[in-house]
């Protein structure tokens, strides 16, 4: 379901490195406000209005290139026409027979990212990616052994959403930070991407979801923002040592200091907080973990959602039975937590969850003869 995908590779190499975007003075004007555009204009010896067009070409034409905006001067067309916008290139497209559209999307500096299009009646729904791989390294995460390579920049966010919106010619309507990568390792850049998606784009806070294993002091910092949108924290397991086990980053944080996080977070912000968690057969979806996790979450007004495991060749996890998730889903049920399970779709071409892997996405991106 919504849950999703993740993964990008580099289509030159997959050596680690910091980024290598090219080094213009001013950055790309995508992600970038009304003010900020006008402010840009004004810089580059245009009128106030100008800032307002740039904008309107820029979120709601689509442009890539400065030379598109017909209403500028030729004269002034000539002179910016080299400035970024910020714009990626589709590389390479695959549809699921679900309608589940999986974009591997080139980027200035040659890497490649996904992105995923979820379709269905009353919405699209964007998975978009924060960074290029993660370092967070979960045990049952294919983007968590691949590496780590950059954080993504705000406007490389959100060309993500627009490359969708235009391929679907359909407006987006929901936003999940479910794609590669750990948001509140980029918290900046992700803030921004939410309040450009929000504010330009038009996308309601309410309808975006950032979705975190848990960082120590980022879900606090993330509150501070005092955004409507919805924080899904990936728990996962129903104890520490569980947890420490599947994640490796718990170590260092134990559940009882993310959830206390998780309560100041309902405290500062007002919104609930869903939780998220991976069933892997006979590791943690057995009924003593339903109810082991059903009082952890005591006091919480939450939902879990429950993601019955994609498979990965690293590791040999298994999704467990439908009925075992079922029993798991009533238990919970049962003392009162409020539930729900997510099948992921695009499963046929490894857009789900966790499923993508560097291989995979270097052999989608070959050159075609
Ligand atoms: N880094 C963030 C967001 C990206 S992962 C996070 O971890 O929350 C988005 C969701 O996909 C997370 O809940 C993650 O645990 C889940 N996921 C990762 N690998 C998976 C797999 N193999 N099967 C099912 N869900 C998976
Ligand atoms: Fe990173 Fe999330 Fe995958 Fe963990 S589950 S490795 S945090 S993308």
């Amino acid at each position: 379901m919504l849950a999703t995908p993740m993964l990008a590779t580099t289509a030159e190499t997959s050596t680690p490195q910091q980024s290598t975007l090219p080094q213009t003075a001013e950055k790309p004007l995508l992600g970038q406000s009304v003010e900020a555009l006008t402010e840009w204009a004004a810089r580059h010896g245009q009128p106030a209005y100008r800032g307002k067009q740039l904008h309107q070409w820029i979120y709601q034409k689509g442009i890539r290139s400065l030379d598109e905006v017909t209403v500028f001067s030729k004269k002034w067309r000539a002179e910016v026409k080299d400035f970024p916008v910020g714009r990626s290139h589709i590389h390479h497209r695959s549809q699921s027979p679900d309608g589940t559209i999986k974009y591997l999307l080139r980027l200035k500096d040659g890497l490649i990212i996904e992105a995923v299009g979820i379709p269905s009646e009353k919405r699209l729904t964007v998975c978009v990616s924060s960074q290029i791989g993660c370092p967070m390294g979960c045990d049952f995460c294919a983007t968590g052994k691949g590496g780590f390579t950059r954080n993504l920049e705000t406007y490389e966010i959100v060309d993500q959403v627009l490359t969708v919106q235009e391929d679907f010619q359909r407006r987006v309507s929901n936003i999940v930070f479910m794609g590669m990568g750990e948001p509140l390792l980029n918290t900046s850049n992700v803030v921004a991407a939410v309040r450009s998606l929000n504010q330009d784009v038009g996308i309601g806070q309410r309808l975006i979801t950032v979705s975190t294993v848990g960082i120590p002091g980022h879900i606090r910092r993330l509150a501070e923002e005092h955004m409507q949108i919805t924080l899904a924290v990936s728990l996962h397991a129903s104890n520490q040592t569980l947890r420490r086990q599947l994640i490796p980053s718990a170590e260092k944080y134990p559940l009882e200091d993310l959830l206390g996080e998780c309560r100041d977070y309902v405290n500062t912000t007002g919104r609930r907080v869903t939780f998220e968690y991976v069933l892997l057969a006979d590791v943690n979806d057995r009924p003593e973990h339903a109810v082991e996790l059903a009082s952890a979450l005591r006091g919480f007004q939450t939902h879990v959602n429950l993601i019955p495991y994609n498979p990965i060749s690293e590791v040999d996890y298994q999704r467990p039975s439908r009925q075992r998730v079922e029993g798991f889903t009533q238990q919970l049920k049962d003392k009162g937590v409020a539930v729900s399970v997510r099948y992921s779709r695009g499963l046929e071409k490894d857009a789900a969850c966790g499923q993508l892997r560097a291989s995979k996405a270097t052999a989608a991106i070959k050159p075609k003869a």
